[in-house]
């Protein structure tokens, strides 16, 4: 076949597959056009999930008259001037292809109105044949209506995900938009009913609690950092409140939703050792930043940016929840004692759903699953309160003695704390291991070295890792075949034989997996601290016990295992006395 130039009309199809990759990508665009014009309301329709219909209104600035042919037009765009201009954008569409991609997919119907003008004008354009602009009546500002997308390209629809997928898209996108843009009144109509409304009051919590329901919304941590000319702000979850994906790990930047991976790891980072594996927060941030330090001309659909300085970005971000974390970790409470589970009348089963087994429910209230509202809040009325400006996360607290040889009893200002012996040593050897490393592990030099034998597959990976041995205090020399020469063990090890100390690390070694370059170490101190933490049923010297909790008070963040367990569990005063009757019961 001899080289062509593609017609038009096969061009604009080929483009409009970037930009418009499904329903929800229509939306996207429509609504970033609609914000582009200052609207203060947005009204959003959507028909068949997005296939029959799609129709965005906005009160916005408009379109004039005589502009709209050339709106629908490829690369036609009133945001941008000149190739200069892409690096201190400021709007959210530059590109000019949107309306030109939307209009050569689907039949688009445009009305726009100025203000100050008495008329406005409509415009059709059917599969990217333009119609004749006529004079409408109209409000000021722009309809745009896109009716049986795909239609001309029946290929696409093959590929669009169920019915309930593609609106869930879509309202996740809108939604989204609503928390980002608080002060812009947002109305989502799902086949007719309406699936979101804002009420452009400003405040992005009482949107979060349109989202994820009042509970979540009042107990997201507020996050807020500015340093030199990156501000970071937004909510985050706390260590109570978790889902099982990153999908609500969300970013604008800004002011542009975008997708980042490694934003997403900065917040995941954050909560290490705060939340169970396999948990991940929910938390929406909003960073801002010099339009010169973003590169938002990457990707079609504008959902991916480039940043000039992305691991400064990435600092931020993480010191951001990191702080906001740090300041809020709550100690679960309990709000039901263990016994009186015994005693609760089994829970009605729900249909459909596997009857609830009380102790299952009263373990999760124990693990800090079921936060009551508003103790994670900040200022909450069960909180503990600390004095103003200390960098204590626990009050003092005095110990009364072990119980089962695992728990030690202790009396705080406000109630009673059960800790978890083990839990707490791990927290503590692990914080103080991870404050050494990367400086120098303080080392302990054993008196007589001790030699000890691997068998020959322990052996190869001891060698191997003799470097990550080192920097994390232990000092090991090869002896003869399979057998290895300790010399010094890290200082906070020292209760357990150097031997034990080892042993534990190379058993670590053997389990592990995939591990993470920079995080490697510290994720390898989480587990050799769970392997060499003093365990439950050892029963402990009253000195040994003091010493665990004052070491425990020191910790940054003593309420939760490395692993994300929690440490304690508080008897508020105020939950004794409602059980044993001297206040009325909740
Ligand atoms: P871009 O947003 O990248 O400029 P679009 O194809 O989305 O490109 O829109 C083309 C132009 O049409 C915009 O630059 C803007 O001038 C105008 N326009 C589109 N939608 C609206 C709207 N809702 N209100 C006002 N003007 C609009
Ligand atoms: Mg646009």
């Amino acid at each position: 076949m001899p080289i062509r130039i593609l017609p038009d009309a096969v061009a604009s199809q080929i483009a409009a597959g970037e930009v418009v990759e499904r329903p929800a990508s229509v939306v996207k665009e429509l609504l970033e056009n609609a914000l582009d014009a200052h609207a203060r309301a947005i009204t959003i329709r959507v028909e068949k999930a997005g296939q029959r219909l799609i129709e965005i209104s906005d009160d916005g600035e408009g379109i004039p008259s005589e502009e709209l042919s050339l709106s629908v037009a490829r690369h036609a765009t009133s945001k941008l001037n000149s190739a200069k201009e892409l690096f201190s954008i400021r709007t959210l569409g530059f590109r000019g292809e949107a309306l030109a991609s939307i209009a050569s997919v689907s039949r688009l119907t445009l009305t726009s109105g100025q203000a100050g003008t008495a008329s406005a004008a409509r415009l059709v354009v059917d599969g990217g044949r333009v119609g004749e602009p006529e004079q409408v009546g109209a409000p000021q500002g722009t309809t745009v209506r896109v009716e049986d997308l795909f239609y001309n390209v029946p290929a696409r629809l093959k590929f669009l995900k169920s019915d309930a997928t593609e609106r869930g898209q879509i309202t996740n996108l809108v939604s989204r938009y609503a928390v980002a843009y608080p002060n812009v009144r947002f109305q989502l109509f799902i086949d007719g009913h309406p699936e979101l409304q804002t009420s452009a009051g400003g405040d992005r919590r009482e949107v979060l609690a349109a989202l994820y329901g009042v509970d979540i919304a009042t107990q997201m941590l507020e996050i807020i950092l500015e340093e030199e000319d990156i501000q970071v702000g937004g909510f985050t979850s706390t260590v109570g409140i978790s889902r099982g994906n990153r999908r609500d790990i969300i970013f604008f930047v800004n002011g542009r939703w975008v997708v980042d991976p490694a934003l997403s790891s900065a917040v995941i980072q954050a909560y290490r050792t705060l939340l169970m594996v396999g948990r991940y927060p929910i938390c929406i941030l909003f960073i801002d930043l010099p339009a010169d330090q973003v590169d938002v001309n990457v990707h079609p659909a504008k959902s991916e940016v480039r940043f000039r300085n992305s691991d400064r970005v990435f600092t931020s971000v993480q010191r951001a929840i990191r702080r906001g974390l740090l300041a809020n970790s709550p100690v679960p409470e309990v709000t039901r004692l263990p016994w009186m589970a015994l005693f609760a009348s089994k829970p009605p089963a729900v249909a459909g759903q596997p009857p609830v087994d009380p102790s299952w429910s009263m373990a999760a209230d124990l693990i800090g699953e079921n936060l009551p509202a508003g103790a994670g809040a900040a200022g909450g009325s069960d909180a503990v309160n600390l004095p103003a400006g200390s960098n204590r996360q626990i009050p003092i607290l005095r110990l009364i003695g072990q119980v089962g040889s695992t728990y030690l009893v202790a009396e705080g200002p406000d109630g009673l704390y059960l800790i978890d012996q083990h839990a707490a040593h791990e927290r503590v050897l692990y914080e103080k291991l991870t404050r050494q490393i990367g400086r120098s592990v303080a080392s302990q030099a054993l008196l007589a070295p001790d030699v000890v034998h691997f068998p020959p597959q322990q052996a190869q990976l001891i060698e191997k890792e003799l470097p990550i041995l080192s920097s994390l205090g232990f000092q090991v020399e090869l002896f003869g075949a399979n057998a290895f020469r300790i010399l010094a063990i890290p200082s906070i090890f020292t209760s357990s034989s150097a031997r034990n100390a080892l042993q534990a690390v190379v058993d670590d070694f053997e389990e592990d997996e995939t591990p993470l370059q920079h995080e490697y170490e510290k994720r390898l101190a989480a587990r050799i601290c769970k392997r060499l933490a003093i365990k439950g049923g050892q029963s402990l010297t009253a000195e040994e016990q003091a010493a665990l909790l004052c070491d425990l008070e020191g910790c940054e963040s003593p309420r939760t295992c490395p692993h994300g367990r929690p440490t304690m569990i508080h008897l508020s005063v105020d939950l004794l006395e409602r059980q044993f009757g001297r206040r009325a019961p909740r």
